[in-house]
C-alpha cells in the first residue's frame, strides 16, 4: 500500500493512453497541456498534502475494508463524523486551489451508495455484487487511484423515459451479455475530472422501470479502456489558455486552471464481470439514486462554500486595493455574503447531523436538509459573485492584457491611471482584479456550474415540496387546534 505523491499521480496519468480530444485533436500529453495540466495540479495537491505532516490527519485515514492507511478521498462514509470531515475537507481544498476536485469527488459518493446497495442485493438476490464491489474499491484505495463519477446521461428528449427515447442509447445500456462480462453502449456527459482520473465509475442517472432493465447498470472501467472516447469541454475562459501570447495576470487562477469536464462515449465497451456491480436489477435503482443524490449534493455544495470563502476574501482585498475597504456599504456586503454562505453550510451540517446508517454500515445524510443546503449553496454563490462584481468595479470585466502592461509605451499609462490606494502597486491591483474576474464566474465556470452540478434547482424543489406536503395536513391540524377551530 503506497499513497501516491502529486508527481506520481501525474506520471501515472501520463503513462495511460487516454483517448481524450480537444478541438478535434487527441491530447497526447495531458500533464503538459495548457488546459488539462493546471486541472491536474488541483488533484495533485491533495495527493501531496497526504504526505505533509501538517495535513496528514485530514488527508489520510484507515480503510474500513483493508485496515490500511488510505487517502481520505477514497474513504467511504461510515458515520456522521467521517461525513462532516469530508465536507470540511472539500471546503478547505476549494480554498486552496479555487478549482474542482472532480477526479476524486463524485465517485466516492457513488461508491458509498454502491457499497450499501450491493450488500442489500446480495442479501435478497443471492448475487455476488458486494464482494466484487469491495474487491474493486479495495484496489482503488490500495493503489490510491483517482476515479471519475459518471452519473449523467445525455437523456435525449427530457419529456420521455429511457425506454421511450427515439435514440435507444440516450441512456447507457447493456447491449450484450457474454460468459465473461457485458458490453455497454451510450454516453455519459459533463463528467468532472474524467480525463485526468485513472478510472471511471458508472451508475444510472435515474430510477428505472421493469422495461428498462438494460439501463439498470453499474460498472467500472479504466479510463483508457478500448471503445471509450472522451471529448474535453471548452468553455470560453479556456480559450485564453490557448492564446499563445497570454501570460501571468491574464489568468485569474494561473496555477490551477478553469475546470476539467468531458463528454464520454461508450462504443460497445466490454466490461468483465468482476467490474459489474448492477446488471438489470431495476428495483434497486431508485434506492441507489435516492442515496447517492443527497450525499453528492452535500459534497458538491461544501466545495462551493470554499469558493465563496475565496470570493469573500477577494472582495475584501480588492476593496482595500481600490481604497474603499472601510466603507460602510462594503462591510455590509461582506457581512451579507457571509450570512448567505454560512446558511448553506449550516444546512449541510444539519443534513449530516440528521443522517442515517444502512445495514451495510454506510452513512447517508438527510435528504431534505441536503437539498435545502444544495439549493442555498447555488443561490449564495450567485449572490456572492454579484457582490464581488459590485465591490470590484467595472475593471473586473474590462481588464487589459499582460502584454499591454509589459509594453514600454502602454505599460506606464496603465501604471499611472490604474493606481488607486497609494499603498498598493498597480500590478498587485491588476492581479487581484483578474482573480476577481475568475472568482465571480466571468473567467471561470464554477458559479454557473453550481446551478447544474449535482442537479438543477427543480430537483431540490421536488424533494423539499414532497417533504413539506407530507407534513402539511399535520401542520394544518395543529394550527386549527391552537386556534380552537372545530371542523
Ligand atoms: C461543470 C459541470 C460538471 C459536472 N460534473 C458531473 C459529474 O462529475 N458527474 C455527473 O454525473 N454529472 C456531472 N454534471 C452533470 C449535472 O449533474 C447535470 O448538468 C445536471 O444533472 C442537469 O442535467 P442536464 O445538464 O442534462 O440538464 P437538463 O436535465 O436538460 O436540465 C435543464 C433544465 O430542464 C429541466 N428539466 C429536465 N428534465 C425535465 C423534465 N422531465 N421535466 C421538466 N423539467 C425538466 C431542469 O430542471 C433544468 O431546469 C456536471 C455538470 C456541469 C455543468
Amino acid at each position: 500500500m503506497a499513497l501516491m505523491t502529486g508527481q506520481q499521480y501525474k506520471d501515472s496519468i501520463r503513462d495511460m493512453d487516454i483517448n481524450v480530444y480537444l478541438m478535434g485533436k487527441k491530447i497526447e500529453n495531458q500533464v503538459d497541456h495548457p488546459i488539462t495540466g493546471p486541472a491536474m495540479e488541483a488533484v495533485a495537491l491533495a495527493y501531496d498534502l497526504a504526505h505533509d505532516p501538517e495535513h496528514q490527519d485530514r488527508l489520510t485515514t484507515t480503510s474500513h475494508i483493508s485496515g490500511e492507511k488510505i487517502n481520505f478521498f477514497t474513504h467511504l462514509y461510515r458515520d456522521v463524523d467521517v461525513f462532516v470531515k469530508r465536507l470540511d475537507l472539500m471546503r478547505d481544498m476549494a480554498r486552496r486551489h479555487g478549482m474542482c476536485h472532480g477526479a476524486r469527488c463524485v465517485s466516492g459518493n457513488i461508491a458509498n451508495g454502491l457499497e450499501s446497495i450491493t450488500f442489500e442485493m446480495d442479501k435478497k438476490l443471492g448475487t455476488e455484487y458486494s464482494k466484487r464491489f469491495r474487491t474493486y474499491w479495495d484496489r482503488v484505495q490500495r493503489e490510491d487511484l483517482s476515479v471519475g463519477g459518471y452519473i449523467t446521461d445525455p437523456k435525449g428528449d427530457r419529456s420521455k423515459r429511457p425506454a421511450d427515447q427515439e435514440n435507444p442509447d440516450a441512456y447507457v445500456r447493456i447491449v450484450d451479455e457474454k460468459k465473461d462480462g457485458i458490453v455497454v453502449r451510450g454516453a455519459k456527459v459533463l463528467i468532472s475530472g474524467a480525463s485526468i482520473a485513472h478510472e471511471a465509475l458508472i451508475m444510472p442517472t435515474r430510477g428505472m422501470r421493469e422495461d428498462e432493465k438494460a439501463h439498470a447498470v453499474s460498472f467500472a472501467v479504466p479510463t483508457d479502456t478500448p471503445g471509450l472516447t472522451l471529448v474535453h469541454q471548452l468553455p470560453s475562459p479556456d480559450f485564453r489558455r490557448l492564446a499563445p501570447d497570454a501570460a501571468g495576470s491574464d489568468f485569474g487562477n494561473e496555477r490551477y486552471g478553469v475546470y476539467n469536464a468531458c463528454q464520454i462515449f461508450f462504443d460497445d465497451v466490454f466490461v468483465p464481470w468482476d467490474r459489474v456491480f448492477m446488471c438489470g436489477e431495476v428495483e434497486y435503482t431508485n434506492t441507489l439514486v435516492g442515496r447517492v443524490s443527497p450525499t453528492f449534493r452535500c459534497v458538491t455544495s461544501s466545495c462551493k462554500c470554499g469558493h465563496r470563502d475565496l470570493l469573500l476574501g477577494g472582495s475584501a482585498v480588492i476593496a482595500d486595493y481600490n481604497g474603499v475597504g472601510k466603507a460602510g456599504h462594503i462591510r455590509d456586503k461582506l457581512s451579507e455574503m457571509s450570512f448567505e454562505s454560512e446558511l448553506s453550510y449550516g444546512c449541510l451540517l444539519g443534513a449530516a447531523q440528521k443522517g442515517y446508517t444502512t445495514e451495510s454500515g454506510n452513512f447517508f445524510p438527510n435528504a431534505l436538509y441536503a437539498n435545502v443546503g444544495k439549493y442555498q449553496a447555488s443561490k449564495a454563490l450567485w449572490f456572492c459573485a454579484r457582490m464581488g462584481v459590485d465591490i470590484s468595479g467595472g475593471l473586473v470585466m474590462s481588464m487589459h492584457s499582460q502584454k499591454d502592461m509589459d509594453d514600454p509605451v502602454i505599460g506606464p499609462l496603465i501604471e499611472k491611471y490604474f493606481k488607486a490606494n497609494p499603498e498598493v502597486s498597480t500590478e498587485k491591483r491588476m492581479k487581484m482584479m483578474r482573480m476577481m474576474e475568475y472568482l465571480t464566474g466571468i473567467g471561470n465556470i464554477l458559479v454557473a456550474e453550481s446551478s447544474q452540478g449535482g442537479a438543477p434547482t427543480a430537483n431540490q424543489q421536488m424533494v423539499v415540496n414532497a417533504a413539506m406536503r407530507s407534513q402539511l395536513e399535520e401542520y394544518k391540524k395543529r394550527v386549527l387546534e391552537l386556534a380552537d377551530i372545530q371542523d
